[in-house]
This record gives C-alpha cells, structure tokens and sequence, in this order.
C-alpha cells in the first residue's frame, strides 16, 4: 500500500527511486581540561582541523560546484570564510588559553555564544547564519574527534542516480557530496526552505523535499520512493499506476526545467498578449550585475537591513555609496529601495539605540517602520542617503509593515525635512522619488483605498501578509504544513487588495516569495498581478509559465473556483488553474 507523506517542498522537479537512509551523525562533545603546556599542542591540533576542514570544503567546492559560481558557490565559500573568521577560530583559540579545556569544548563554548547573538535577530535570512556557523562548526569537531573532516555519506557506494537520500538533517556540504554523487532527490525531517540546505539543494536543481516528519523511521532502506518537488509529496511504496504517473510527470516537468535557457532572450507575454514586469529581489552585488541579464527590469525589493548587519550603523555616506552603485549597476532599470526592515526583537549589535524593553510578541512588536519612526534620526539619515542617491538611477523608497495613514504621513513630512536640508545644502535628489508601502499587515491590506492615495506604488509582501493573516509563523517549521498561500481566506484577501489598487490605480507588485514560486504564477496572474519581484534565480521559470498561460481563462478558471465553494479537498487552487490551461 503506498504511503504518502508530506514536507515543505524546496526545489521542484520529480524524483523515482530507491531510499537510502542517511545515519545521524550526532557528535558526542567531549569536555576534558588541560595542563598549562598542553596548550599550545591543543592549539596546533584545532589549527590542524581548520586547514583540513577548509582544504575540504575548497576541493569540494572545485569538484561539485566546478567554479560555476552562483548561490551553490557562495554557500560554500561562506562556511571556508567561517572556518577562518576570528569571530570563531581566532575567538576558540582564547577559549583553549581561558578555559583551559580541550578544542572541541573551547568551540562549543563559542558556538553557543555566537548561537545567543544570532538568536535575538528574529529573521529567517539571518537564521540561516546561525545554521551555518552549527554545521561549520559540528564539522571541525568532527575531525577533532575522528581525524575526518567531513565525509558525511561515504556509506553510500557508486552512484545514486536511482537513489533518494532520507536523512534527519543535511548541511550544505552534505548536499555537495550527495550531488557529487549524482543523487535523485532528498528527503529531510528538518530544516527549513530558508536554509543554506535548501538553497543550496534548489541552486544544484536536486528535487528536495524537508521537514518530512519522522520519514527516517517511516520509510525503509531500498523501499521504492517518489518524491514530487513541486507539491512537497513523499510517497513510499506506491503502485504501480502511481509510478507510471509520475514517470510521465517528470518528463513532462525535465522538458519544462530543460526549456528555461529558450526563454531568456524572449519577453514575459502571456498568451493572450499580456506584457508582465520582472523584477529581482536582491541586495549582493554579483546579482546585481546580472539582474538585467537574467530578465529582470531592476530591482523590485533591495532589502536595506542587509547593511545594518554589521553590527554598527552604517553611515549616510557609506549607505548612500551602496545604493548609488546598486542603481548604478542596472543600467537605467528601477530600484526599489526597502527602508530598514528590523525589530526591536532584532538586537542587531546596534547599541546606538538597543532597546532593552521585554517584547513577548517580537513579530508584532516594535519593528520595520514603527522602529524607524521612533528612532528619527537613523531613518532621516537612511532617507537623506535614499534621496541623494537618486540623483543618480531611478530610486524608489519602499516602507515596509505599513499598518496606518499616519504612518505614511509621518515618513511622509521626514522625506520633506529631509528634501529642505538637501535643498538647502544644494545636493542634487529627485524631488519626485516614488514611495510606496509593503502591504504585509493584514489591516493594511483592508485599508489599501485609505492607504494607497498617500502613496505612489504598493508592493505586498506575501510572506508576512500569510503569516499574519492565518496565524502561522513563516519560520517555525511545526506549523508549516498550516502556511498555505491558496487558503481561501488568503485568495479573497489577495483579490480585495488587488481590486482596491485597481480602484484608486496605483501600481501593484508582489515582492514575498509567491512572486517567485511558479506553482502560484497562474493564480497571481489571475488575480491581476502585473509586476513580480523575485529571487533571480526564479526569472526563468516564471517567465515560461507566464509565457504559457492564458491570463483570461485562469481569471475565468479562478472565478469558477470561487463561486463553486473550491473544488473540494481532492483538487487544489493550483491544480485547478493548471488544468483550465490544459482544456484549451
Ligand atoms: C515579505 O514579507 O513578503 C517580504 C518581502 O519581506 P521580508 O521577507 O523581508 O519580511
Ligand atoms: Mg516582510
């Protein structure tokens, strides 16, 4: 009898064969002390590991990546940057001489340390760090312990071309290896879409399924598996029609995967001659260079806060350096600058204003806007640099977790204080610079006629509007199973906002995660998006689906889903919508 599971789907794409189970590696740490001169030889024993692990990481960087570059690259180069950061080696080594204790407790130490710092940041992207640093470090501890430094799978033998992983958790190198290998598809218990794991599973286009619960125990060594990327679907044992439908599926899905080179240079018009905008969401340099290349017009979300991660606040000349080259970078095409997006939750290392206030509920407490508003004079210098940058690109100014009018108009008259000292001191800004707010708050999202007429362009960020609007936090994997974009609930609120924006015509984009996950494509299209900004690694896909999508049928087909009450639990929203392309 087959048995289905699901996880949090992670890279689409469909997976037939048999499991292999990983084990669980769980390091027992040892803790012992040391004699003043056994210091320095425990010194050279974790230099020792250092250079292993990072010689590691380098080859398996040269060997699986081949020097592609991309976010499979960079994965890897930030744990080899890890390995040699003084924030852990450098800071370890003190621990050895401090505690007197052996390398691998000195690194636990550290790691919990740096572990309470990456803590008090409630943000999945910085949460992914804290991964990091765990899997850097559990490595290292791994070759202090067993001479080995990272050789998580060697178990398996030859290639695994017909072979799914099912592991309780994998680290990037893992994936690597796996990859090497020529593994078909992954299966995790835990781990997040968010994590380094998942990106760097999507980037390597390895079909990878998480947070499959308790899969390791459910599914057995040799047991044939399918694993649907696409949906988040794990089935064991399936029958044989079962097999046979998703063989035809995963060619179907290979020729669509293999065809994305074809569209690069061709527009994102749907089939009924509907012309969309493309824009990426990014902030690192590299993407920059290449969003145009990539099909974007420019950049739909530059999330600003990635500057303040430094621990200290950035200056108004070296943020108005950062934003005058990423506008630079995109040869004439928009940037949409997001002001400061962190929460009093989020104790940054920005002491300058550190708040020590309990927030019980962090994601609804002092954050984005409502912080920027209280501490006026770091958001008027972020705005001055906003402003002076414009000067040189086509800058737009984004206000993220909008709740009220009064908000707009406070950003509003400091955009204005702002323009009169400019003025005065005879810099050049565009006086006109747009500015738009994120719709995230679901009252926001009710309010858009009230809203939207003090603002010059709206931009919904999906991924808070969810997680507000159903009560289920994007990050904590026990309740994502209940983060459903196609909630009805969340259908009609995405309907009444795109029907108010119509209303009062002000632009509309979506900038959350939706916008980049093509099984949503057809529904947001739909609905009426005309502007997606997404991870540019998505462009492609997107844009071949809105390229085959007939816009007015899938308004039709959504139309009849609605006024039909849903087509019961067995067909999805999604499904729906494809099928209506189908039965043209
Ligand atoms: C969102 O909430 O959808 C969004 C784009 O902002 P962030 O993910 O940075 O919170
Ligand atoms: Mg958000």
């Amino acid at each position: 009898m087959t048995l289905a599971m699901s996880g949090q789907a992670v890279e689409s794409g469909i997976a037939v064969g048999q499991a292999h189970i990983i084990e669980s590696r769980e390091l027992q740490i040892a803790e012992y002390r040391l004699d003043e001169g056994a210091i320095p030889a425990e010194i050279e024993r974790l230099n020792l590991a250092l250079d292993a692990v990072k010689a590691y990481l380098e080859s398996l960087s040269a060997k699986v990546i081949g020097g592609a570059g991309g976010s499979a690259e960079e994965i890897i180069r930030t744990h080899i940057f890890m390995v040699s950061d003084d924030a852990l080696s450098q800071a370890a080594k003190e621990r050895i001489h401090e505690l007197k204790c052996n390398a691998e407790w000195a690194l636990q130490v550290q790691l919990g340390d740096l572990l309470t710092q990456f803590r008090q940041i409630d943000d999945p992207y910085i949460a992914t760090r804290a991964d990091d640093v765990v899997q850097v470090v559990r490595m290292i501890q791994k070759f202090l312990a067993t001479g080995a430094p990272a050789e998580p799978i060697t178990s398996i033998e030859g290639r695994l071309a017909h072979t799914l992983a099912v592991a309780s958790e994998l680290t990037p190198g893992d994936v690597a290896a796996l990859r090497e290998r020529g593994i078909a598809g992954i299966i995790t218990e835990h781990g997040s879409p968010y994590s380094h794991t998942a990106i760097l599973a999507r980037s390597l286009g390895i079909p990878t399924v998480m947070g499959v619960r308790r899969a390791q125990s459910l599914i057995n060594e040799g047991e044939q598996l399918i694993l649907d990327g696409h949906y988040g679907i794990v089935l064991a044992e399936p029958e044989e029609s079962i097999v046979r439908h998703y063989l035809s599926k995963q060619a179907e899905t290979d020729r669509f995967l293999q065809n994305l080179e074809s569209v690069r240079d061709k527009t994102a018009r749907s089939l009924d001659g509907i012309n969309i905008t493309l824009m990426a969401n990014t902030e690192r340099s590299e993407e920059l260079q290449r969003v145009r290349h990539d099909g974007a017009l420019g950049v739909g979300l530059y999330r600003s806060e990635f500057l303040f991660l430094q621990g200290a606040l950035p200056d108004e000349n070296t943020q108005y350096a950062t934003y005058r080259s990423a506008v630079e970078c995109l040869d004439g095409g928009p940037l949409v600058v997001r002001t400061l997006d962190i929460g009093s939750d989020k104790d940054i290392g920005l002491t300058d204003f550190s708040d020590p206030g309990h927030h019980p509920n962090p994601a609804m407490g002092l954050r984005a806007v409502r912080l920027c508003l209280r501490e006026r004079e770091m958001f008027k210098t972020q705005l001055r640099a906003i402003l002076r940058a414009s000067a040189h690109g086509d800058i737009r100014c984004l206000i993220p977790m909008l709740t009220s009018t009064q908000e707009v108009l406070a950003v509003r008259s400091l955009m204005e204080e702002v323009s009169e000292e400019l003025t005065e001191a005879g810099i050049a800004f565009n006086r006109d610079i747009p500015l738009g707010g994120m719709i995230e708050v679901p009252a926001a999202a009710l309010a858009i006629h009230e809203l939207g007429r003090h603002l010059d362009f709206l931009s919904i960020g999906t991924n808070d509007l969810i997680q507000y609007a159903l009560a289920t936090d994007r990050v904590d994997e026990s309740v994502a199973h209940l983060y459903e974009p196609d909630h009805p609930g969340i259908v009609q609120l995405l309907r009444q906002i795109f029907r108010a924006a119509q209303e009062i015509e002000i632009p509309l984009a979506v900038c959350g995660e939706l916008a980049g996950d093509r099984r949503y494509t057809r529904l947001l299209l739909a609905l009426g998006l005309r502007e997606f900004s997404m991870q540019p690694r998505s462009l492609l896909e997107v844009k071949q689906v809105i390229r085959e999508t007939d816009i007015s049928r899938a308004n039709a087909a959504l139309r009849e889903w609605i006024q039909s009450g849903g087509g019961g639990a067995e067909n999805s929203l999604v499904n729906f919508l494809d099928s209506a392309q189908l039965d043209r």
